[in-house]
């Protein structure tokens, strides 16, 4: 079935008081535009039960399609799921899937589970879940069948999805829109260009003339941990003849970003490095320091990434610095650990250790303690050795130490991929 008409709530109190910019609003009547479904109203209400109800059971009386966001969260005020379901007469059900999601989350942030973060996981009974890569809150899409005397089988879809801006856009966009797309009369052509070493913002800003002027196709730029992306969407009405416009857009945006742009398709970083890797007859090992293995357990994700990847020395301490990878005492006491140095020899010695033809190396400081003034929190040096010698390089982290040190993953990725490409 198509959908004739949609409208946008926002939910929470900060958004009533102006604190809070709306965003969501913003970023969601762009895609429902660029959907080819016609959106008819904005409302913001504040985190209150019966006001909430009265307005969803408004919107619903009128719109086949209406998308919630805000209210999610584990805390009281956060009522959004509960009041939808309430309007559609549906229980609200414990999900198990969501929940290890939500545990898992934090057992990546090395923080415990609050025992009301449960509460995310209770969901309306027969809901398409939304998964939420970007934080703790699922999203849910589900109908509520709201018969009128012109349509006996009047039926209304929900979509309901956390309030932070990051959360909210990926989420639509990897779990909503494909199903929205579906039930369009326009067929839609979606590429991805994925970036790194580039913030969201001041890649927009590249393409701002791009996205200001944008009609067919669409551009929408996201951001997650340490890289961002652009979804170009080429809408195909019924009938109409297809011509390829996201072509040219790609070109330019191939012209402005060049070596920033990693992949224009489904493939992360990882998989990216782990393809050259393979394509050039390579073998890698990894050092790591800060990162204490987690470039080799991302790594070895990949199915087959035993034909490309040997093995790792984690030299955590400055002992297995020394005695297994041969990085100089003169170094570790001068410079320190984390130093150019340290990097270019933690990469040659495993290197030399494992028998490789490409090594990475990452020693950085992940916080929150151990900076000086010289070396502050997010300080990360990387090198990577070949045959044809040595590179490092120094990048400087922002966030948490969960954050440093997931970014610098990333990095030791990228480095591959820009050796061998
Ligand atoms: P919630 O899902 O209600 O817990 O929302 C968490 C946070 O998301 C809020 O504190 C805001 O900072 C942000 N947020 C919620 N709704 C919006 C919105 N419509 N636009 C931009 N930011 C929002
Ligand atoms: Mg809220």
């Amino acid at each position: 079935m198509s959908i004739k008409s949609a409208e946008i709530i926002c939910v929470g109190t900060e958004l009533l008081m102006g604190q809070t910019l709306n965003t969501n609003s913003r970023f969601l009547a762009r895609e429902l535009a660029s959907l080819g479904i016609p959106s008819y109203r904005q409302i913001v209400v504040g985190d209150n039960y019966d006001r909430l109800y009265e307005q969803i059971k408004e919107s619903a009386g009128r719109s086949d399609l209406v998308i919630l966001t805000g209210g999610l969260g584990p805390t009281t005020d956060d009522i959004t799921m509960g009041v939808a379901a309430d309007v559609a007469g549906k229980e609200l059900v414990f999900d198990e899937e969501s929940f290890n999601n939500i545990t898992e989350y934090f057992r990546r942030l090395f923080r415990n589970m609050p025992k009301n973060n449960r509460k995310q996981a209770m969901l309306p009974e027969g809901a398409t879940i939304l998964k939420n890569n970007n934080g703790t809150a699922p999203g849910a899409m589900f109908e509520y069948s709201c018969p009128t005397t012109e349509d006996p089988d009047r039926v209304v879809h929900f979509v309901l999805l956390p309030g932070p801006p990051s959360e909210m856009s990926l989420m639509f966009t990897n779990e909503a829109r494909p199903i929205l797309e579906k039930m369009s009369d326009s067929k839609f052509i979606t590429k991805f260009v994925h970036l790194f070493g580039i913030g969201e913002s001041a890649a927009a800003e590249r393409i701002s003339d791009l996205i200001d002027a944008q009609t067919n196709p669409t551009i929408a730029p996201y951001a997650s941990e340490g890289e961002c992306m652009f979804r170009v969407t080429q809408r195909v009405d019924n009938g109409e003849e297809e011509k390829d416009l996201i072509t040219p857009i790609l070109d330019v945006m191939k012209e402005r970003f060049g070596q920033c742009i990693y992949e224009i398709g489904d493939r992360p970083l990882k998989q990216v490095a782990y393809d050259l890797l393979l394509e050039k007859n390579k073998t890698v090992c990894f050092a790591e320091s800060c990162t204490a293995g987690m470039v080799s357990s991302e790594f070895v994700d990949i199915p087959g990434a035993s034909q490309v990847f040997m093995g790792s020395v984690v030299s955590y301490g400055n002992k297995v610095k020394t005695n297994l990878l041969g990085v100089s005492d003169d170094v570790l006491e001068n410079l320190g650990a984390v130093s150019r140095e340290c990097a270019q020899e933690m990469a040659e010695g495993a290197r030399k250790l494992l028998g490789t033809d490409i090594a990475v190396s990452i020693t950085g400081i992940a916080g929150p303690t151990g900076e000086s003034a010289a070396k502050p929190v997010g300080l990360v040096y990387l090198a990577i050795a070949d045959e044809k010698g040595t590179d490092v390089i120094e990048v400087h982290l922002s966030g948490n130490r969960s954050r440093v040190r997931h970014v610098a993953v990333l990095h030791a990725f990228n480095l591959i991929r820009m050796r061998l490409s």
